[in-house]
């Protein structure tokens, strides 16, 4: 093969291998992102669970207050009971008490309804705290393993940087200023290969004359069409049955 043919297909190699790796490299942290939902989820989600532990732990010490109040005014009533003088008063006295004690029952079932609901609530907090823990571990462990990545996608890159030096030392300055513009220009294909009479990078045909010399692999030859270099694999041809 032409020698220069051959650097630029090793310089085309070399740099496919580039901004492939550049492109996982940018994928990174997108793929860290998805990773980034189910802990906010779950975060979100035990944000919830604790403010409704909370109100129930307050409407809790509220009742508690309010039963501590009306057991205060129970004693008072059963206090002033030695100042009752006729019946009247008494059982009129007896049915204060009757009522402020139905009171006390009420606030006591409440209490006691609120503490069921705090305990269910304190399972479904431990279970989501859990899970939050769980969710903040996947992340962790999904970062260090997308840094050890980008730390292994970097060294690559810097072995085809050094590699890349030595092509562009035997390179022609004029075909590799053509190179490098067509790198450019062609979304990173600046040398292609050619396959029945067919420039692989556009799909143009190849006159029969100039694919016959390509196939010599002896010069460097361009598309008319795209003008992307051209070069010949032997064996990469299929047979057509
Ligand atoms: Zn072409």
């Amino acid at each position: 093969m032409n020698e220069q043919l051959k650097v630029l297909v090793g310089l085309q190699e070399i740099d496919s291998s580039i901004l492939s790796i550049a492109e996982r490299i940018e994928s990174l942290p997108g793929r860290l992102g998805k990773w980034k939902a189910p802990l906010k989820e779950a975060t979100a989600s035990v944000l919830s669970v604790k403010t409704k532990y909370e109100k129930l732990n307050r409407d809790k010490k509220e009742k508690e207050l309010e039963l501590e109040e009306i057991q205060e005014k129970i004693n008072k009533l059963k206090s002033r009971s030695s100042g009752i003088k006729t019946n009247k008063e008494y059982e009129a006295h007896l049915k204060e008490i009757k009522g402020v004690e139905g009171n006390r029952h009420h606030i006591e079932d409440e209490i006691l309804s609120l503490m069921e609901d705090i305990e269910g609530l304190t399972k479904d907090l431990q279970k989501e705290e859990a899970r939050v823990k769980k969710t903040e571990e996947d992340f962790k462990q999904q970062e260090k393993t997308l840094e050890e990545e980008k730390k292994r996608l970097h060294s690559e890159m810097e072995t085809y940087k050094t590699k890349r030096k030595g092509f562009v030392a035997q390179i022609d300055g004029e075909i590799y200023e053509q190179y490098m513009n067509l790198l450019k220009r062609m979304s990173g294909l600046a040398v292609v290969r050619t396959e029945k009479e067919i420039c692989l990078g556009c799909n143009t045909n190849i006159p029969p004359q100039l694919y016959n010399d390509i196939k010599k692999n002896e010069n460097v030859f361009i598309c008319y069409f795209c003008n992307r270099f051209l070069y010949y694999k032997e064996g990469r041809e299929t047979v057509q049955t």
